[in-house]
């Protein structure tokens, strides 16, 4: 692992003070008179990326409350996030599972049990009262922060209307499990909830947290939680970029224990060539299926059955 994606600039939040007296802990929630969605703002589905943490918690100590519906805030794997270590900062992952592969209904119904799983089904029915979710997440990578808009058209909009950060990846997800923002609540073509997932940047620099609050505020915004003159004080003059629009057409999982890039990927990468050999997988070259091809989110945590690097294609 590089050195740039070991430094820890970024500590974690005390959140204790948000563990409230019911079941689910870590959980914050306000309904305003006037009528309006349910919007959630999840942190924490991975335990050590801080950012999530930093934005809701500037979010609770600015005294933000809903103008319409309902605003809740969730802090979702405490126990990972309760275990991290700036000396060993990627070991707080999670404890004994990846809690963003479990959201389907064989997980959540079978018999398996995990710290994981058990939060989980804690939060179950919160998040599935949730009309408008943002799920913030950070990277392994020094990669451009980016929106994961899952399958939808819905989210692809939501994540537009958002507009901070300007990439917006539409995927279908892991071989792994399923994500919280692939949950039939939020991908069902008759639905109307809608979840996204923002990468804010390097999990441990502090200008991921920064972003993070950003974009936690103009989520607020977009959805109508807040008006303008709510939050006005915390926007950044941030210069607004049309959103680049990418398709993922594949996501790359690697088969067995020898899985490695030809080089360090960041991720975000455009391969010109279709044919160019990006990694191998054991003895099979893994290759860029068209040109222009993009890199998303190449792992440095390579185990069989997990997604090494999702390909995709810049939209028009
Ligand atoms: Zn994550």
């Amino acid at each position: 692992m590089s050195i740039t994606s070991q430094t820890v600039e970024l500590m974690p939040v005390d959140i204790a003070r948000y563990a409230g007296d019911g079941v689910p802990s870590h959980v914050l929630s306000w309904t305003a008179a006037a009528p309006g969605p349910h919007v959630l703002l999840n942190a924490l589905m991975h335990g050590n990326e801080l950012c999530g943490a930093h934005a809701l918690d500037f979010l609770i100590r600015s005294g933000l409350r809903p103008r319409r519906g309902r605003l809740t805030l969730c802090f979702a794997n405490v126990s990972a996030y309760g275990a991290f270590d700036p000396e060993n900062p990627a070991a707080s992952r999670f404890v004994e599972e990846d809690m963003n592969r479990v959201w389907s209904a064989e997980a959540l119904e079978g018999g398996r049990t995990s710290v994981e799983l058990a939060r989980a089904r804690e939060l179950r029915p919160l998040f599935e009262t949730a009309d408008l979710l943002l799920d913030i997440h950070s990277m392994q990578t020094g990669s451009p922060p980016l929106f994961l808009s899952g399958p939808t058209p819905r989210g692809a909009a939501l994540a537009a209307r958002v507009g901070l950060p300007a990439w917006i990846v539409s995927d279908t997800g892991h071989a792994g499990g399923r994500r919280l923002i692939d949950h039939p609540r939020f991908t069902d073509p008759d639905g109307a909830a809608v979840a996204i997932l923002v990468e804010c940047g390097q999990h441990w620099r502090r200008e991921t947290a920064d972003l993070a609050v950003q974009v936690a505020l103009r989520f607020l915004l977009a959805t109508g939680a807040v008006d303008h003159d709510d939050v006005a004080d915390w926007l950044s003059a941030v210069p607004s970029a049309p959103p680049h629009r990418v398709q993922v057409t594949r996501a790359v999982t690697a088969s067995g224990d020898n899985f490695h890039f030809v080089r360090e990927f960041e991720g975000m990468e455009v391969i010109p060539a279709a044919g160019t050999v990006i990694a191998h997988d054991g003895e099979t070259p893994v290759t860029t299926p068209y040109d222009d091809c993009i890199l998303i989110m190449p792992s440095r945590r390579l185990k069989p059955g997990q997604t090494a690097v999702r390909l995709g294609r810049i939209l028009p």
